[in-house]
């Protein structure tokens, strides 16, 4: 379980690359395991040098599990894959929005990649009678992704068109691996800054992350700093002249970071923890 969800929901499992913060997903890395245990619904989503195969498996038989949850939960939706995919058909995904609106003690964060098509989803369905409801639910958050300015850039549009309709709207800027202008994005009510995590993971330039607390500041925008990744910023450590380092460090930007696990490295950001996230308490 982690602190800011503790249900996750993994309904259409599989995905496929979109740009160059998907490099080291963490999702196909985890599939390759599932894989390998023998999962069925992830024998045919990775190939045999735990790729994605562009195959995304459906999952039906979960779509009930959120109604037989008895505690209120905080739930992560399709952890394993991109519920925007574009071979995950539009019918399935109002599946999904109508067992959300039969389940109004939980909290669901959605994340994609693709919010252009979450946004033209809510159009079709506004456009046709899917038999769902065209309200924004509260206790739903439509989420992006967003780890350099190309990404923010591409998929600001989207995001601003589900805050225009109503929605909670969030960004997760992770895994951060460029600077990013937030102009335009005021409309937010939650940013999650974080590094990248895994043995491939590029570091973070702290002041990326700085920047966000202040940006988000300023606009009132609720902000989590999740974690550095595998780097910590060398000014966040204990380091006497006998110290010596696993990896050599890396600089970004003019400072040092030094790669000591993504546990060790931790979520605290210059003597603060920030773990702001929708809960129960507000989501319902
Ligand atoms: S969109 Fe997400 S799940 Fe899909 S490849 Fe990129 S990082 Fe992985």
């Amino acid at each position: 379980m982690r602190d800011w969800w503790d249900y996750s929901w993994n309904l259409a499992v599989g995905c496929s690359k979109v740009s160059t913060e998907c490099v080291n997903c963490w999702a196909e890395a985890m599939a390759k395991r599932l894989r390998a245990m023998g999962r069925e619904e992830y024998q045919d989503v990775v190939n045999d040098h735990g790729f994605w195969t562009k195959r995304v498996t459906l999952v039906p038989e979960r779509l009930g599990d959120p109604l037989r949850l008895k505690k209120p939960r905080v739930i992560a939706v399709n952890l394993m894959g991109d519920l925007f995919h574009p071979n995950v058909p539009y019918t399935f995904v109002a599946d999904v929005f109508e067992v959300m609106a039969q389940t109004r003690q939980h909290v669901y964060l959605i994340l994609t990649k693709r919010p252009e098509r979450m946004l033209a989803f809510w159009n079709l369905t506004l456009a046709e009678d899917w038999g769902i409801s065209h309200e924004p639910m509260s206790h739903v958050w439509l989420g992006t992704s967003a780890g350099n300015q190309a990404g923010a850039d591409e998929r600001r549009d989207s995001m601003w068109g589900l805050a225009r309709m109503g929605w909670n709207t969030w960004v997760s800027a992770e895994p951060r691996i460029g600077e990013i202008d937030w102009s335009g994005w005021e409309f937010l009510k939650w940013m999650a800054t974080g590094g990248e995590s895994g043995p491939k993971a590029r570091a973070m330039d702290p002041n990326w992350a700085r920047s966000d607390l202040a940006w988000c500041r300023e606009h009132d925008v609720k902000f989590m700093f999740k974690q550095w990744g595998e780097y910590l910023p060398l000014d966040h450590l204990k380091v006497g002249e006998r110290t010596t380092f696993k990896h050599r460090p890396v600089e970004v930007n003019g400072m040092v970071m030094v790669k000591v696990g993504k546990a060790r490295a931790g979520h605290m950001l210059d003597g603060q923890v920030y773990r702001w996230h929708p809960n129960v308490a507000d989501g319902g």
